[in-house]
């Protein structure tokens, strides 16, 4: 049975880590309002719903071997994009062509990806736009960022802070720790923080401390990691991480569980 939990609820708890598993809520019709619910679809893909809007990020499905669904069975309003490699972009353009709705990502991918049939907006890095039910503002992230066999330019990779609901989320797409997470930590109260952590082609375990004191996030939702051989992580040193970090509470979501907040 797929498993709900809460991170109000998580907060409460001593430990500075769990697993989802040990929450489950309940809350009153007003709270219901506010929260946003994030699926975890496996790899770095991550569905956010609220008010019976939906945002699907890097829908990598097809091809995924942790995948928790397929790509026809997404119902999106909006799709952020991180940058053209393919555990990312993923089915991006069918869900898009599907679901009749834009792909927003940074400008010339949103070029690639226009040509290929999709609705585009394309942005770039510390700029925003407000979708309504959503805000998402571009940001930085320290990785690259090609499309296909071909490696057609991609132009540069990102990460997305999004405010749906009552919630600052930042999804922080494919990248080594850097120092301007600073800015963002900032810059926004972040809830929740979605990193990837299984090293490799990104910051892993060992700079995650790092990252967490400059982000502040109340949450960490690890993300790109045990999808291959190459991202194996740790699980207790990931937790061991997040224990010296901050405040920050981990919860570790299965491909196909959820999280309220
Ligand atoms: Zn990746």
């Amino acid at each position: 049975m797929q498993e709900i939990y809460n991170a109000r609820a998580a907060s409460a708890q001593s430990a500075s880590y769990c697993h989802a598993g040990r929450f489950r809520l309940i809350t009153g019709q007003q709270e219901m309002e506010r929260m946003v619910v994030l699926k975890y679809l496996g790899h770095a893909c991550v569905e956010l719903s609220h008010a019976g809007k939906h945002i699907i990020i890097d829908p990598f499905l097809t091809g995924n071997p942790t995948a928790a669904c397929t790509w026809d069975s997404v119902k999106a309003d909006l799709i952020l994009v991180t940058h053209g490699h393919s555990d990312h972009l993923g089915d991006a353009v069918q869900i898009s062509k599907r679901n009749n709705c834009p792909i927003f990502t940074t400008y010339e991918l949103s070029v690639q990806l226009q040509k290929q049939g999709a609705n585009v907006i394309g942005g770039n890095h510390g700029g925003s736009r407000d979708f309504g039910f959503a805000w998402v503002k571009i940001t930085w992230a320290a990785h690259s960022s090609s499309i296909g066999s071909n490696q057609l330019f991609g132009g540069n990779p990102c990460g997305f802070v999004i405010r749906m609901g009552d919630n600052y989320m930042y999804h922080a797409g494919d990248t080594a720790v850097f120092s301007d997470m600073g800015l963002i930590g900032e810059s926004y109260p972040l809830d929740i923080a979605m990193l990837p952590v299984g090293g490799f082609y990104t910051m892993g375990v060992e700079d995650l401390s790092v990252a967490l004191r400059l982000l502040k996030p109340r949450v960490l939702i690890p993300i790109h990691y045990n999808t291959f051989p190459a991202i194996q992580t740790d699980i207790r040193a990931l937790n061991e991480a997040v224990e010296k970090s901050s405040e920050s509470k981990c919860i570790i979501l299965g491909p196909g569980e959820t999280f309220e907040n």
